[in-house]
């Protein structure tokens, strides 16, 4: 199980008995919090840090622990910070920086010189702060009393995407075939991806997944295809093609289970030895959270599978989506979202059917697929975008919206929303900023969670929201170009 290790900052000037106090209330915290979130990681308080040396131990077993996530510090009493230099300099895993008191309320009776050495996080955690400033360490500062619910939902929220961080540090991508022809936004430096994310991306040509198609046993297929019957519905009599999906899922599974992949890519453009466009298949293994972007997106894929990590046990919806076409009713502007055939059926508002149609690209046969009517609600639309010199995520607030009208000649799945805070502002935010036309969209997560990622991963982010202004945004689209010129 993933862990968060718990640090107590304190010093040698108060004796004995305040330190005993200050790590046993520090426990205590702790214990509280691994109560709290021991749905998703342990929480295990650290003994006291009185000195450098201490700092610095501790700082050694939470880098060199592949379970610990990310650390929360904890300045009781006042620790003087030169002393956690060296450990800050090492500590190379997410902070959390809780900012709060073992007692709530002032004990106004009661209160001395003894309870104020003891109790002065106010104190110790500016002192602290300085440093982790001083030094240029991202981190997020939680203030509160630890017990309050919205305090206890930050640290929740820190823990999440902590975990995603983890994950996304050993995720292996494969990119069958490579980059859609002449698309610029769907390209990247893959090196440098694995540098700041640790997403390991490699090509494998589409004749290695075509050895193991040609191997697929029917009794396989037909498993597969006891899978399809229970979660979709089969609208069509054309059952050799949606056999013909089954036997790629198989493969693919085959393939990236063999190699510990999370995230896949492919390409209409490299099929052979395909019949058909992979549809259905790769609907229903990004369902498993499996991370996949068409066009050999390499990004949008490893995002997928990253975001969809950082949303278990939420509830709500997440996976890759192409913005496709407009609504463009003044006023009323909706956005179509789709893509040639792999949208997530996590996005349907009742049983996705499986249907068969021709495909107008790419020269295969027509390849059964997963359609269906999109979710409404709240959510978030992320996109990731290699700016030459650094990655810039765009997250933009949307309202998915159930469509309007019926579509029965739409042959793919399809999901529907408004953008924030309007269609013109929204809209050309997005294009401003960069972003691409295929995104990662979540009901499950929220701006506040991608503004930790980018945080704790040190990326560039663009938000657009109710409040965005496009004079204001243009104006900060410059100074973060200047910024990384700087830099
Ligand atoms: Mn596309």
């Amino acid at each position: 199980m993933n862990k968060i290790y718990f640090f107590i900052g304190s010093q040698d000037l108060y004796g004995d008995e305040t330190l005993k106090q200050a790590e046993k209330n520090g426990r205590a915290i702790a214990e509280f919090l691994n109560d709290k979130l021991c749905d998703k990681c342990a929480v295990e308080a650290m003994p006291i840090v009185r000195n450098s040396k201490e700092a610095e131990a501790v700082s050694v077993k939470a880098v060199s622990d592949p379970a610990c996530i990310g650390v929360i510090m904890w300045m009781h009493t006042f620790s003087p910070a030169k002393m956690w230099i060296k450990a800050l300099q090492l500590l190379n895993k997410p902070m959390l920086h809780l900012h709060t008191q073992f007692n709530e309320k002032l004990p106004y009776d009661e209160i001395d010189m003894d309870f104020m050495n003891l109790n002065q996080s106010a104190h110790g955690d500016r002192e602290f702060g300085f440093m982790c400033t001083r030094l240029g360490i991202k981190r997020e500062v939680v203030a509160g009393y630890y017990k309050n619910d919205d305090v206890v939902a930050q640290i929740r929220r820190f823990a999440e995407v902590a975990g995603a961080v983890d994950f996304s540090k050993s995720l292996k991508v494969a990119m069958f075939g490579n980059n859609m022809r002449d698309v610029s936004v769907t390209d990247g430096d893959r090196v440098e991806s694995e540098i700041k994310y640790g997403w390991n991306v490699n090509y494998y040509g589409i004749g290695d997944l075509y050895e193991i198609i040609s191997k697929v046993s029917e009794n396989e297929i037909d498993r597969k295809m006891y899978e399809y019957t229970n979660k979709y519905d089969m609208d069509t009599d054309n059952i050799a093609a949606v056999r013909e999906q089954a036997k790629y899922e198989v493969a693919f599974e085959k393939f990236i289970s063999e190699k510990d992949i999370s995230a896949f890519t492919d390409t209409f453009e490299d099929l052979h030895g395909l019949n058909q466009l992979p549809g259905l298949a790769v609907q229903n293994m990004m369902a498993k959270g499996v991370g996949f972007g068409p066009e050999g997106d390499y990004k949008t894929s490893a995002l997928s599978a990253v975001l969809f990590e950082m949303a278990k046990g939420r509830g709500g919806a997440t996976g890759f989506t192409e913005d496709y076409t407009y609504d463009l009713t003044q006023n009323e502007e909706l956005e179509l979202a789709a893509h040639m055939l792999e949208v997530s059926p996590v996005f349907s508002s009742g049983k996705p059917k499986i249907q068969v149609h021709p495909l107008g690209i790419g020269g295969k046969s027509d390849p059964a697929r997963l359609v269906f009517d999109g979710i409404s609600g709240e959510g978030i639309a992320v996109s990731m975008v290699d700016m030459g010199n650094r990655f810039r995520l765009i997250c933009a607030e949307i309202t998915l919206v159930e469509q309007p009208k019926v579509m029965p000649k739409l042959p793919v799945a399809r999901l529907m929303w408004k953008l924030k805070p309007d269609f013109k502002t929204g809209a050309a935010a997005w294009i401003y900023a960069g972003g691409a036309h295929h995104a990662v969209v979540s009901t499950a997560l929220t701006t506040e969670d991608i503004r930790l990622f980018a945080k704790m991963t040190n990326t560039e982010l663009v938000v657009i929201d109710e409040k965005t202004d496009l004079n204001a945004l243009e104006q900060q689209l410059e100074l973060l170009d200047i910024i990384a010129e700087k830099r």
